[in-house]
């Protein structure tokens, strides 16, 4: 199209992905995925190289978050949306405190609240852009809240509360796994899929459980209570101590997964990503501190996300007219949340992308901005 503005090579990003999920991949792990041809892909799950695959999988991850001595790394297929159905049958005993405050923490809240062998949820709500945390009350047994909200770019703090018994801690970490740092003793699962900062594809979800995590997949798998199959963390549970699932997972998945791992852990493992993430995210909050038609849609400073920075554009840069024109530079997927519904940008900077990428993105939207507000 003749109208599209052209942006000078000189300022673009060696690479314009900068999605939330599917996020960037690096080329690096597809020449992994190569490498370990023809060992691997379209051989079977129940033997050696894929089953070694994932434990591979699992002790780099349980190496990256440095779990403490009985703490278990467990997969399964169904990406993080299956993990809150096979949490309602796995996970809550009877009833389950939520904190919702964005799409992803909202929708398991529905996941819990609607199922009718469980008592009704306590749904904690805060408006998108903010955070509200859990806290102690009577008569629930799962405590249930997202470290960052990918839908707006909000993150919380992950923290046991207080006095809450034996209730366990269930943290959906699909886009702060990876990123940011975690204190994984607060948690009792820790659960997230390989497609955010695991640079990966999606289709599978990850568990780190703590002893009570596992305790309580015993309990309810003993109690027999019907559940399908599938979303029985206990049968996920059993195949993950053989390295397996209980159907066949995506392998090149798994082997795109391991590549960027292995990348994490050389680098220096968590300091690495969560430096990385952090410089990338605050160059963006720098910019549109500084920038009089750009603010941080999460005005709490304490609560902007690492991983995934949200933008608000004034009224006189449309954020759907911006993005054309990037896209069309090859500069892509900095959409906000479509049910949010704002005129915002928002940008996925897991560690695999580059820093100084964020700052040729910063270039490229200011000099689309510069002709747009001309
Ligand atoms: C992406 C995302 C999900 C959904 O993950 P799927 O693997 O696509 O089901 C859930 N929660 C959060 C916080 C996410 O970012």
């Amino acid at each position: 199209m003749t109208d599209i503005i052209q942006i000078p090579a000189t300022l673009l990003p060696r690479d314009g992905r900068f999605g939330s999920g599917p996020s960037k991949v690096r080329d690096a792990q597809l020449q992994a995925l190569m490498a370990s041809q023809p060992g691997v892909l379209g051989t079977s799950h129940r033997q050696a190289p894929v089953k070694d695959l994932v434990g591979d999988v699992r002790a780099q991850l349980a190496q990256l978050f440095a779990i403490p001595e009985g703490f278990e790394v467990i997969l399964g297929n169904g990406g993080s949306t299956m993990f809150w159905d096979a949490a309602s049958f796995s996970l809550v005993r009877d009833r389950a405190q939520h904190c919702a405050f964005g799409e992803f923490g909202a929708k398991f809240a529905k996941a819990t609240d609607a199922a009718p062998h469980l008592g009704a949820s306590s749904i904690r709500t805060a408006a998108p852009g903010s955070v509200v945390l859990p806290e102690p009350e009577d008569g629930m047994d799962v405590y249930a809240w997202p470290h960052n909200e990918t839908s707006t770019g909000a993150i919380a703090p992950v923290r046991r509360p207080a006095g809450i018994g034996d209730a366990i801690t269930v943290v959906d970490a699909t886009s702060a796994a990876g990123g940011t740092r975690v204190d994984i003793a607060q948690t009792d699962v820790y659960y997230f899929a390989p497609q955010k900062s695991f640079a990966s594809d999606g289709g599978l979800w990850f568990a780190v459980l703590s002893p009570a995590g596992i305790a309580r997949i015993e309990e309810i798998a003993a109690s027999g209570r019907w559940m399908p199959e599938s979303l029985s963390l206990k049968v996920a549970l059993d195949n993950s101590r053989a390295n397996q699932t209980l159907n066949t997972p995506a392998v090149a998945t798994l082997v795109l997964m391991r590549a960027q791992l292995a990348w994490m852990l050389e680098g220096g493992g968590m300091d690495f990503v969560a430096q990385r993430s952090a410089l990338s995210s605050g160059h963006l909050y720098d910019w549109a501190t500084r920038t009089s038609w750009a603010t941080p849609f999460v005005s709490d400073a304490a609560y902007r996300s690492p991983v995934v920075a949200t933008i608000d554009l004034d009224d006189a840069v449309d954020s759907g007219e911006l993005r054309r024109h990037l896209r069309a530079n090859g500069v892509v997927d900095i959409d906000p949340y479509r049910k949010l519904g704002r005129n915002q940008i928002r940008v996925g900077v897991y560690p695999a992308v580059d820093p100084e990428d964020v700052e040729a993105l910063i270039a490229c939207i200011d000099h689309v901005a510069g002709r747009l507000l001309a």
